[in-house]
């Protein structure tokens, strides 16, 4: 979920990657599982959501990090075909998961295929190569001081956006920084209930982060507790800002990753179903 300075990002995954050697596995074949919590598990039958679609594009897809769960990526496409209908630009798609998911050094989550990264661009999309597209840069949309977003850069249709992402079936959360909440809390009129699933976190100033449900028949996919009631415009979102007037803590220790399902480690051994084309 939280993305370190990308330079540090690529170099990570051209790391584990090199290590793993799981670049070139393709997803563990049979029935769709999904297996562990959004902090250990993996997937197992995943699929991939094409290079580019209608209301769509992929970007940045040197490796292979567009796999997940078939109701993911129906719902993704469903939501650049309803960006499309709203008459917004193509949606910048990044990371899903891995083919096989589980754990993707410096970068938390996205270890079932149930969650995305869609970058903050509310701009028009010229159309560009696969290789140009290798090389986008999105601004954040967030002062630098963190506490509001920035208004040469902010407009509405993020927020038609964020809202659309919102409405979209199965959404368990979405991430944004707590300017981007700040703002949705105070521009948004008339139905606010979709505000429940935008829920603050560190980063996420230039894409947020979107996170689906465990899909039925997955009793193996560990669901976490749903986001509290109300529309998350409270004392829960005036704690990000406060953290802006403490003075620095000093870095905690790293923490071990919690260990894999068991079951994960067939799914990570298993060999890879033969290529279709
Ligand atoms: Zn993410």
């Amino acid at each position: 979920m939280g993305r370190p300075a990308k330079l540090t990002l690529a170099f990570v995954l051209t790391a584990a990657f090199a290590i793993s050697g799981r670049a070139e596995t393709g997803p563990a074949p049979g029935p769709v599982r999904v297996i562990g919590s959004n902090a250990a598990g993996c997937i197992a039958g995943a699929v991939e959501l094409p290079p580019e679609g209608p209301g769509f594009q992929e970007i940045r897809f040197r490796h292979s990090v567009f796999w997940g769960h078939p109701r993911t990526i129906a719902l993704l496409e469903l939501l650049g075909q309803r960006a499309h209908t709203a008459g917004l630009p193509d949606l910048y798609i990044d990371e899903i998961s891995t083919p096989r998911g589980g754990p993707n050094p410096g970068h938390a989550g996205h270890q079932l295929g149930l969650e995305a990264d869609i970058w903050l661009d509310a701009g028009p999309k010229p159309a560009l190569t696969r290789e140009q597209r290798q090389e986008i840069e999105v601004p954040s949309v967030v002062r630098p001081d963190g506490r509001a977003v920035d208004p040469a850069i902010w407009t509405e249709d993020h927020a038609r956006l964020l809202r659309l992402a919102a409405l979209l079936p199965d959404v368990d959360r979405i991430f944004v920084n707590p300017a981007i909440k700040q703002q949705l809390c105070q521009s948004t009129t008339g139905d606010r209930s979709w505000l429940r699933l935008i829920r603050p976190w560190w980063g996420h100033a230039a894409h947020f982060h979107i996170r689906f449900r465990c899909p039925a028949g997955q009793p193996e996919c560990v669901q976490g507790p749903p986001p509290p009631p109300g529309d998350g415009c409270d004392a829960s979102l005036r704690w990000w800002f406060d953290q802006l007037d403490q003075p620095p803590k000093p870095p905690s220790p790293p923490r071990a990753p919690p260990p894999l399902p068991a079951a994960c480690r067939a799914i990570m051994d298993a060999p890879s179903a033969p290529a279709r084309h």
